[in-house]
């Protein structure tokens, strides 16, 4: 890029002068007064690894599911190959399972415990049905 003052090759520097932004080389600089550099839009972070969400009552799921089942943490614990006592605290919702333990508990008792705290909301959510009752408000109304 040339100078836009002197025509010198090596225009580096980004200077106001008058109102208007000038690419000068760096003895032009000097005409104006220097102008930040734009700076490039902040690079966001790759996207990290996130636990999953967890639902809230993942214990309450993971209760009810043992006891549907008939299963005891421990039975749990050998079928999972995992530590009676981490399951215990998880069935207890003293301890968030890991997204490890999250999807074994899911697919071995078959529930849901991880997702988006508002998914389940959403599902319910379905655009209002308009009623007859609806209607006829409407039309009383006009
Ligand atoms: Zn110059």
């Amino acid at each position: 890029m040339f100078c836009e003052i002197c025509g010198e090759r090596k225009a580096v520097e980004t200077i106001g002068m008058e109102g208007m932004e000038l690419r000068v080389c760096p003895a032009c600089t000097r005409f104006g007064t220097p102008v930040a550099e734009q700076k490039a839009p902040v690079r966001k972070d790759p996207v990290e690894f996130h636990e999953p969400d967890i639902l809230p009552d993942y214990a309450e799921r993971i209760r009810d599911a043992l006891r549907k089942r008939g299963l005891s943490v421990r039975v749990l614990a050998e079928k999972l190959s995992e530590r009676a006592s981490t399951l215990e605290k998880v069935e207890k919702g003293k301890m968030l399972p890991d997204r490890k333990l999250a999807k074994k508990l899911e697919k071995f008792l078959g529930i849901v415990i991880t997702g988006s705290v508002e998914a389940p909301g959403r599902l319910h959510r379905g655009l209002p049905e308009a009623t007859l009752g609806d209607i006829a408000e409407v039309r009383v109304k006009k």
